[in-house]
């Protein structure tokens, strides 16, 4: 469950009862056919109890003396986005005057996720069988929050202070519903992200905005000089890819080698861009050993484009120049925490590089089951008993 789609429908898997997440056009929960062919009885009169309403007509002041976030740049900077008819970026953001799922971009956004995976735990009886139940719970709030307000905000302080208080709340009612050592919790992010790049260029640090419409034109051109034909031989630019046009090189019999290799050459004088590969030939590209790893992990022969454009560190694709967004390899954007608790779990920290892939393996290992028919994760040893 999330207040965003593939948020909740993706960890639950192929086999999952039940996947529900937010309605855009009138804040309640809905899921899919897939699923179900309705909600069930518990799921209509959660949304009938207005909780979106009810949070959103409180307005989002912050928890505390605006004063006290000293983790964060002042609130009236120019990094930061606005809510739709706001002047100013500042607190309080009258959250009353928004459309009902705009709850997503605010902290209550976690508030009634949580609130609604009580009433799943209730109602479905998790935990009460003979058989393991699992409930993922995807925050995506401080996902919409970052975008919009980008790391430094007192916005995303306050969004993280709250969820705090949820997750300690919610782990109250676990305790108290499922009983204290009878469930195993994993709390994980998919991503991080990097800090607004006018705010590092601010700071002396080199970063800058990176215009994927900008660059297919400018490719296209040079590639239409070179081929002498006025087709558009690249197909689309973003998701750090440039996608070949089939079509165009087919009826031009031009061999996508050559295509690449004058791609290659246009890009030389783009000093942003950092590593251009060639995924057909990654294995033989100068770049650093980790990284290749992370492209080759990165890249799905089905979807993915031909050529892949690594920009230098504190660089990203932009859709607004307030705010931030991730998907890069870089460690603000890759590095995320896992935590583990409860049932089979054994106390401690580890600095030891893991992945995300292995959440699932140490799941099934500690269920005493066998591991996803797709994983490719090792289970974490040290955080069993
Ligand atoms: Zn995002």
């Amino acid at each position: 469950m999330s207040v965003k789609d593939r948020a909740s429908i993706l960890p639950g898997g192929h086999t999952a009862n039940a996947a529900y997440w937010m309605d855009d056009s009138n804040g309640v929960f809905m899921t899919s056919t897939y699923y179900m062919n309705e909600l069930p009885v518990w799921v209509t009169s959660f949304n009938q109890k207005n909780h979106a309403q009810r949070y959103m007509s409180q307005n989002w002041n912050p928890l505390f003396p605006v004063e006290t976030y000293i983790q964060s740049s002042a609130d009236n900077n120019a990094y930061e986005g606005k809510f739709a008819g706001e002047t100013a970026t500042t607190f309080p953001h009258q959250t009353d005057k928004l459309r009902l799922s705009d709850i997503k971009k605010t902290p209550f956004g976690n508030s009634i996720v949580f609130n609604f995976a009580k009433e799943a735990i209730i109602e479905e009886k998790l935990g009460q069988g003979s058989v393991t139940d699992f409930l993922a719970i995807s925050c995506s709030s401080p996902d919409y929050v970052g975008h919009m307000f980008g790391l430094n905000a007192i916005e995303i302080e306050d969004t993280y202070l709250r969820l705090d208080r949820d997750i300690a709340d919610f782990l109250t009612y676990l305790d108290e519903k499922v009983g204290e050592g009878n469930y195993t919790l994993f709390l994980t992010a998919d991503h991080g992200a990097a800090h607004n790049p006018q705010f590092m260029m601010d700071n002396k640090i080199p970063a800058g905005f990176f215009y994927a419409s900008k660059l297919k034109d400018e490719v296209n051109t040079f590639l239409a000089k070179a081929f002498k034909s006025d087709k558009l031989l690249v197909r689309q630019v973003g998701e750090n890819f440039i996608w070949l046009n089939h079509g165009a090189t087919d009826s031009l019999k031009l061999d996508e080698t050559l295509v690449k290799k004058e791609i290659l050459k246009c890009l030389k004088s783009h000093t942003e861009i950092q590593y251009v590969v060639d995924m057909e030939n990654v294995q033989n590209a100068l770049l650093p050993k980790a990284l290749k790893e992370m492209a080759i992990n990165g890249y799905n022969t089905k979807r993915s484009g031909e050529i892949l454009l690594l920009l230098q560190p504190g660089w990203f694709e932009a859709y607004a120049t307030t705010g931030t967004t991730h998907g890069t390899w870089n460690p603000y954007d890759t590095h995320i925490p896992m935590l583990w608790y409860g049932w089979g779990i054994k106390s401690g920290a580890t600095e030891r590089k893991m992945h995300m892939t292995d959440i699932s393996a140490t799941i099934a290992t500690l269920l005493h089951i066998q591991m996803p028919n797709g994983c490719i994760g090792e289970c974490i040893g040290e955080v069993l008993k």
